[in-house]
């Protein structure tokens, strides 16, 4: 695809999200909010379909990795020790013609220069004097720019703060979920039947005051992370660190995203603590971007936390008498930019004139509607009732719409839209002999199944 054809299917797809219910932006009635956006009644269903399928893939399908839900709200002092309140910042810097804040790092970045956003702001400043040439504002097009300055990005609250002054003791929203489970690490050891190496997996609202938020869900100011944390012996984490990046890798083909449109993006310019780091990026409208970290950390968090808090965070291995720090292999991923490169993935443009039709080929086990219902028409009583029966049965055990509204050929359009992969039609044959018509979303073949062997056709089919 060509980059204007690429910029439209953004549009194009952000356009659909709105049509269709997947994803509002924010408080749109009151002239909306920037950088933040609601999931419509089949969004919310993709998403949580998406970290269903994280989490069965963490906490499920594998003996070594246990869940937890830690609170958004948590003591400063976490946030004092994980570096966030000194470190936790973007480069911005602002157009001098129409004030446009832009985050530099990604400006010169866009111009083709590298630049990073944990280079001190010397560092970057004079990367940035040196090309000033190069930069335009991507708003009015000028070339006049302030100098770049730190801006940290923690979301400060005033929660339990009754002083009335909001910038005395400021409690934060976590600007990312991993701290929760840092911080449980040991309760979690101490109550789970868990031994070193083990996982703690936790998925949760994170909130970070980007500057720029630019590219419909792909960053926002509240967002969602699916982060899992593997504690470690320190010896070990070639091992693991090659074994979590190909889990992760496989995660996204098992949820059908195509591997020409994944890559590794290796960090050059690492954090002091960090031992290795990639992240999976993926082929979006926009170009190739992160979809989620995979990072080795160290013994960083813990010992930390360790220093801050004056526990100790070390774990004694009863087998081998030793006792150290676990080091920790992380994978942070983003509920939003999965949901986005699965859009971009699934969405099609197909046939043309009467024929043409727009289909979201979402995999079934994410797509938000697993089997659509319809009486042939509405106003036959006994086909209602028929379909009807049908629908009480499978809403047992799969999301399922009914609709009787407007002809067929409409019907199946508008799944096809959402992404629905079978519609099922109760027809006058269907009261004759106990059989219904399937039709399969992608190919739009077809075929007469027997109703009492639904329920083993769509287990099939859905659950493969
Ligand atoms: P970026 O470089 O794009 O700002 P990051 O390296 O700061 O991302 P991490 O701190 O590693 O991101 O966060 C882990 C994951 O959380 C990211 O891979 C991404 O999927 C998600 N994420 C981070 N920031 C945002 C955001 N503002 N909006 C949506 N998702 C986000």
């Amino acid at each position: 695809m060509t980059n204007k054809n690429q910029d439209n299917k953004m549009e194009k797809i952000v356009s659909l999200c709105k049509r269709r219910g997947f994803v509002f932006p924010s408080s749109e009635i009151y002239d909306g909010f920037s950088a933040v956006y609601d999931l419509g009644p089949y969004g919310v269903e993709l998403a949580n379909n998406i970290k269903n399928a994280w989490w069965r893939a963490m906490t499920q399908f594998r003996d070594d990795v246990v869940g937890l839900d830690s609170a958004i709200f948590m003591s400063p002092k976490i946030w004092e020790a994980s570096g966030h309140v000194k470190g936790f910042s973007d480069p911005l810097t602002e157009c001098k013609k129409c004030h446009s804040r832009l985050r530099l790092d990604s400006l010169l970045e866009d111009a083709g220069i590298f630049a990073d956003e944990k280079m001190s702001e010397d560092e970057i400043n004079e990367i940035f004097d040196k090309n000033k040439d190069k930069i335009k504002c991507p708003n009015c097009g000028a070339k006049d720019f302030t100098p770049g300055k730190k801006f940290n990005l923690l979301v400060q609250s005033n929660l339990g703060n009754f002083t009335g002054d909001w910038s005395k003791e400021p409690t934060y929203l976590r600007g990312e979920t991993c701290q929760g489970i840092y911080v449980n690490y040991k309760n979690v050891l101490d109550s789970a039947r868990v031994k070193v190496p083990f996982g703690i997996a936790q998925i949760g609202k994170a909130f970070r005051n980007e500057i720029t938020a630019r590219q419909f869900i792909f960053r926002t100011r509240e967002f969602e992370q699916m982060e899992m944390q593997y504690f470690i012996k320190p010896d070990t984490q070639e091992k693991y660190y090659n074994e979590w990046k190909e889990t992760r890798w496989k995660f996204y083909l098992d949820l059908g995203i195509k591997e020409k449109n994944l890559k590794w993006h290796k960090h050059e310019n690492l954090v002091f603590y960090a031992k290795e780091a990639y992240d999976i990026e993926y082929n979006y409208p926009f170009g190739f971007k992160e979809l989620e970290g995979v990072h080795a950390r160290g013994d960083y968090d813990l010992s930390q936390h360790s220093k801050h808090s004056g526990q100790d965070l070390s774990y004694f291995d009863v087998t081998s008498g030793e006792k150290f720090v676990p080091h920790i292999v992380e994978t942070s991923a983003g509920v939003g930019r999965t949901f986005l490169a699965i859009l971009s993935e699934a969405y099609t443009e197909e046939g043309e004139g009467d024929g043409a039709r727009i289909v979201l080929k979402i995999s079934p086990k994410l797509a938000p509607i697993k089997i659509a219902i319809f009486p042939l028409l509405k106003n036959k009583p006994e086909l209602v009732k028929k379909a009807k029966d049908i629908f009480d049965e499978l809403k047992l055990i799969w999301k399922c719409e009914f609709d009787d509204n407007g002809n067929i050929g409409k019907r199946y359009r508008r799944q096809d839209e959402i992404g629905t992969p079978y519609c099922l039609t109760v027809d006058f044959d269907s009261l004759e002999n106990e059989s219904v018509t399937i039709r399969d979303r992608d190919t739009m073949v077809q075929e007469r199944i027997d109703i009492k062997n639904l329920v083993s056709y769509f287990k099939d089919k859905i659950e493969k």
